[in-house]
């Protein structure tokens, strides 16, 4: 558990280091482990103690490393890292939930969650209620005494809708069901799920964690009860667990999280400031911005809304494109949380499969851009979507 703030943990917590003394953490490329006589195998199969191994999908020093410092910087108990956000987000729903059971879920969910949900557990036989997740009314209708588990994104992917954690972690505990928090949006350095009571936060280090377009990854932080017990049970068996080279990177990269995520947090907020009132524009959307519908909730939880905000541009399709096509820093990619500043189009590619209905039902228009905001210059930011702006 936590020892240190959460730069000091980013940089130091989890260390094992080898006999060597080796000063960067040590990537240990190995699936396998070996033992020095037959019955000392036989004991680390029986019970493997907390620096003993036996095969990589279960565990490894240098993914150990990185569940240990990314638990930490959480303030939970355990962690255990995933191939990727997607292997987190299934492994965890999967892992605590079985034919029969009622799941409730917010609505505004990055496709492939929302996939996960309405698809995979639904041909599983769990029944899931989908709510709009800023409606408090809702999810007191929908959270019932059976229900086994609530999920959600603490701040939602690519709308930015913000839900009161605080209201919906109580009801659900009311009725006895876990809340597990999506919280890639939010970020690990201004999370406040585990704070607020949530079960299992998981994240998509993919995002901030990496932040450099490198490497997939997950991760699942909770109770050591949840994480060593059905948690690591299912991943373990199913091979959701993440390679060694990519905990060693990310293990690397969560020494600069704490600067990289402020820096384009702060710039993400001028951003905000700079489009706000734009005539070119009929909405921006950031969570800590006096005009976001969340406002009051979004400061009361966190001290900063984010590295992403969205815009619609007026005009629709045609005008949106002609923005995008002019930008000359921002980069067209579906990523998200890079050190490079990215404009995305959800309605023709990351949402493009979704039926208008559903599109209606999240707001993803034909003019909504999700604008995730790197580490260039603010000012040399601000001036592309500027002149990109005058391009409509
Ligand atoms: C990216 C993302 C995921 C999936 O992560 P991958 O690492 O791409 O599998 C899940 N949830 C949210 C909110 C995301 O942004």
């Amino acid at each position: 558990m936590t020892k240190w703030g959460k730069r000091t943990e980013a940089i130091h917590g989890g260390t094992r280091r080898s006999q060597y003394g080796e000063l960067s953490e040590a990537m240990y490329m190995t699936q396998a482990f070996v033992y020095p006589t037959a019955e000392a195998a036989e004991a680390r199969f029986e019970k493997s103690g907390p620096d003993e191994f036996i095969y990589a999908r279960y565990g490894n020093p240098t993914n150990r490393m990185f569940e240990d410092r990314i638990a930490a910087m959480e303030g939970t108990e355990d962690a255990f890292a995933c191939t990727s956000g997607m292997a987190a987000v299934s492994g965890a729903l999967m892992a605590l939930c079985k034919a029969g059971d009622h799941v409730v879920s917010s609505r505004a969910l990055f496709g492939s969650c929302l996939y996960v949900l309405e698809e995979v557990l639904a041909n599983y036989g769990v029944e899931v209620t989908i709510v709009d997740g800023t409606d408090k009314a809702a999810w007191e209708a929908a959270i019932r005494p059976d229900t086994r588990l609530v999920f959600l994104e603490a701040i939602s992917n690519p709308t930015l809708e913000v839900i009161d954690l605080d209201h919906v972690v109580k009801l659900a505990h009311a009725n006895e069901a876990l809340v597990v928090v999506d919280n890639a949006m939010a970020t690990p350095i201004y999370s406040y799920a585990t704070r607020l009571g949530a079960d299992l936060v998981v994240y998509s280090t993919t995002k901030h964690v990496d932040g450099q377009g490198r490497m997939l990854g997950g991760a699942i932080c909770g109770s050591r009860e949840l994480i060593r017990g059905p948690i690591e049970t299912y991943i373990k068996h199913t091979g959701g667990a993440i390679n060694p080279f990519a905990a060693w990177t990310h293990l690397k990269a969560l020494e600069t999280l704490d600067l990289r995520v402020r820096a384009q947090a702060d710039s993400t907020a001028k951003v905000a400031e700079a489009l706000a009132d734009h005539p070119k524009l009929s909405r921006m959307s950031y969570p800590t911005h006096p005009s976001h519908p969340q406002y009051d909730i979004a400061i009361q939880q966190a001290p900063s809304g984010g590295t992403v905000l969205a815009i619609e541009v007026k005009g629709g399709k045609e005008a949106c494109f002609r923005f995008l096509n002019a930008l000359e820093i921002f980069i067209i990619s579906n990523n998200f949380a890079d050190a490079k500043s990215i404009a995305t189009h959800p309605a023709t590619t990351t949402h493009q499969r979704l039926p208008q209905e559903q599109k209606d039902a999240l707001g993803i228009s034909d003019g909504l851009v999700r604008l995730s905001i790197g580490l260039e210059d603010p000012a040399d930011l601000i001036a592309d979507l500027n002149q990109a702006l005058e391009a409509v």
